[in-house]
């Protein structure tokens, strides 16, 4: 432990954990690493896991390979295959936070509703009145945790179920069904691809069609299992992965960079190559470039498009009614089942909790223009508050195990530097959110995300609100906090 951790120990700090997915499980673990026993952790669900507890659509699986997707301290050598299915994703979660003893700390069911700063401490209370007080506070919220109904007329009048793919209803047969798919993200995709097999009508509605990059989601053998399990250490380390976020990374953020043309080679090849039906292939066709949306990586949508119960619609949907949609050529689809893949509230994070800070700023102030993050984990104003895979950081293709595991470190040292200068408070100061804020938002400009279509990424004013430099400059951001760029207080 260094030495301002044990400091900090000694003093008996409270911690307020808001969250048990893969980041509050993650805060859980290395706050008792670091000696902190006075915890506290809270959960508006039942149980841990986070999006990989909303999210149980048919075909879900984790788009980043496994061994990737994985803490860097608890390898799992026992994945099936390179892109793990949404169940086994989810009993590792749930694993991991019973062997470190996470999930005896966590109070389930309680709702956080507001958070509120004075005198060296947060106040926090839920939902069921508990009123809980603590000098730091981690929130480990979420990026995508509020479904994005769309705004389709006649939506309620539908008879048969309809649902949003992050609330999907499992009482509700699908096996010879007329089923349709709203949305082509990364969600509708793997809907598809879990469906097309089972409907007897699969009807995929694609709004805008999206650039894929082929995907081999290949088993583990025995074999290569009993070999990670002799020899775990660097198992989480999948060079080629890592390999290909540096590419990537590269790639998003210089619009015009030779990485992009590569994978505009790469997702035209998959595509020209994969689709034979010539009129389907340009329904398919994007005119817009590659990574300009999040790339999706799928093994086989284009095979399972292809299949004769599977019907890709491109007609504009007009309205929802009792039988199926309704699509602007006057055709009426009926259907058994509607899933709506159509995404959900970016901009949201920590709200819709009340979050007020030092000499009461508002957080839905700060953001009313957009959710900003200084490096995506700390608020001017807010001291002692520290976000995990808050706004502005990188997402897109990347790993948010990795990145969240990059942010809790910084946020320790932050910690450290607080407690061991007897500090009573640190965050942000103005001048640095601000000049953060500037830079990031003109480089946000170049970026791929940038470069003429519409995504979850983009802000209200149309700018991309994610990480817009090199993953590679993420971690070297991340390695030593600049201590110029917050202030502390005693
Ligand atoms: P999304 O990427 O925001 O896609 C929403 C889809 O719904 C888009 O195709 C959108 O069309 C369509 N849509 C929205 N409103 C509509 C309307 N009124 N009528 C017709 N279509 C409508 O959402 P998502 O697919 O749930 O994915 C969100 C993010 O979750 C991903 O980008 C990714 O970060 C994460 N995710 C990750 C994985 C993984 O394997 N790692 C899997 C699933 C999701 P337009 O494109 O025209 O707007």
């Amino acid at each position: 432990m260094e030495e301002g951790a044990a400091h900090r120990a000694q003093k008996d700090l409270r911690f307020i954990v808001i969250g048990a997915g893969m980041a509050g499980i993650l805060c859980a673990i290395k706050l008792k690493e670091a000696g902190y026993r006075n915890v506290a952790i809270f959960e508006k669900a039942d149980r841990v896991g986070g999006t990989w507890r909303e999210n149980t659509y048919p075909g879900l699986t984790c788009d980043v390979p496994s061994h990737s997707y994985t803490y860097s301290f608890a390898p799992n050598p026992d994945w099936t295959r390179h892109f793990p299915g949404g169940p086994e994703i989810y009993a590792y979660f749930e694993g991991v936070a019973q062997k470190y003893g996470v999930t005896e700390q966590i109070q389930f069911n309680e709702e956080i509703v507001s958070c509120v700063y004075g005198d060296g401490l947060w106040t926090v209370e839920t939902k069921s009145g508990i009123v809980d007080q603590a000098e730091y506070v981690l929130a480990a919220t979420g990026v995508l945790h509020h479904p994005a109904m769309p705004d389709i007329p006649g939506i309620d009048s539908f008879e048969g179920a309809i649902f949003h793919s992050a609330r999907w209803d499992h009482t509700v047969p699908l096996d010879g069904k007329r089923i349709a798919v709203v949305g082509s993200g990364s969600t509708g995709v793997q809907i598809v691809s879990g469906l097309a097999e089972r409907a007897g009508r699969l009807q995929h509605f694609q709004r805008s069609p999206q650039w894929i990059i082929a995907a081999e989601n290949t088993p583990y053998t025995e074999e290569e299992r009993a070999s990670f399990r002799a020899n775990p250490g660097n198992l989480h380390l999948d060079e080629g992965f890592i390999a290909r976020t540096r590419i990537f990374s590269k790639a998003v953020s210089d619009a015009n960079s030779a990485e992009i043309e590569d994978l505009e080679a790469r997702v035209l090849a998959n595509l020209e190559t994969s689709v034979t039906d010539p009129v389907l292939r340009e329904k398919l066709r994007p005119t817009y470039r590659a990574a300009c949306k999040r790339i999706i990586m799928s093994p086989d949508y284009y095979e399972k498009i292809q299949m004769p119960a599977a019907e890709l619609v491109t007609a504009k949907i007009e309205r929802i009614e009792a039988k199926g949609i309704r699509t602007t050529d006057g055709q009426l689809h009926e259907q058994d089942v509607i899933a709506l893949a159509t995404g959900f509230k970016a901009d949201m994070f920590l709200r819709p909790m009340n979050v007020v800070g030092r000499g009461g700023v508002q957080l839905n102030d700060l953001w009313a223009k957009r959710p900003s993050a200084y490096l995506a984990v700390s608020l001017p104003d807010f001291p002692n508050l520290f976000l995990l895979n808050g706004p502005t950081g990188p997402v897109g293709n990347f790993s948010l195990i990795d990145i969240a595991e990059q942010q809790l470190k910084y946020i320790f040292k932050l910690i450290d530097a607080t407690e061991a200068g007897d500090y009573r408070e640190i965050s942000v100061t103005r001048e640095a959110m601000a000049d953060y804020d500037k830079r990031r938002i003109e480089r946000a400009k170049g970026t791929i995300f940038a470069s003429g279509c519409k995504s979850w990424y983009l802000d209200a004013e149309g700018v991309p609100t994610i990480w817009p430099w090199t993953f590679d400059e993420f971690r070297e951001r991340m390695a030593a906090p600049d201590f110029q760029c917050y202030e502390m207080i005693a």
